[in-house]
């Protein structure tokens, strides 16, 4: 079911259990500020998510509402995984999927990064 950006942050969401380490996730990164793990259903040869440590739905939310280390913790994580993972050089995509027009199907912030090979148009029309 599609995220509603506008709610408040619900714990029991499938990436909140795999920060707490109720579900098993398939880690390619950790840190103070974020987790990163292969996608279950990869869109891409390369299909890695990157998500906050803090309690935050969506782009909107963190945007919003996190700190400034939080935001910058983040957004290193997301770099330094693309770059551990040797995508820099052949390019690679970032996306985050916000709300209903977005697609978005977990209510916690993540970006999607993909890589590996040429992803095609930037949107399906
Ligand atoms: P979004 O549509 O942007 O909310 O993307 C959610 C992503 O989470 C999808 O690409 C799912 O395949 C992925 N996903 C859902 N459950 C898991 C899981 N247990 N482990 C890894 N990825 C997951």
């Amino acid at each position: 079911m599609a995220v509603d950006p506008t709610k408040p942050y619900n714990s029991e969401n499938i990436f909140a259990k795999m920060l707490r380490g109720e579900v098993p996730c398939s880690k390619v990164y950790e840190d103070e500020w974020s987790l990163a793990f292969h996608d279950i259903n990869p869109q891409a040869d390369v299909h890695i998510l990157v998500i906050p440590k803090g309690a935050y739905v969506s782009w909107d939310d963190f945007s919003a509402k996190a700190s400034a280390e939080e935001i910058a913790g983040f957004v290193r994580a997301a770099g330094h995984v693309a770059r551990e993972q040797g995508l820099v050089v052949r390019g690679y995509r970032l996306l985050g999927n916000v709300g209903r027009n977005g697609g978005q199907e977990v209510p916690h912030l993540h970006v999607h990064l993909f890589g590996g090979g040429p992803l095609g148009p930037m949107l399906a029309r």
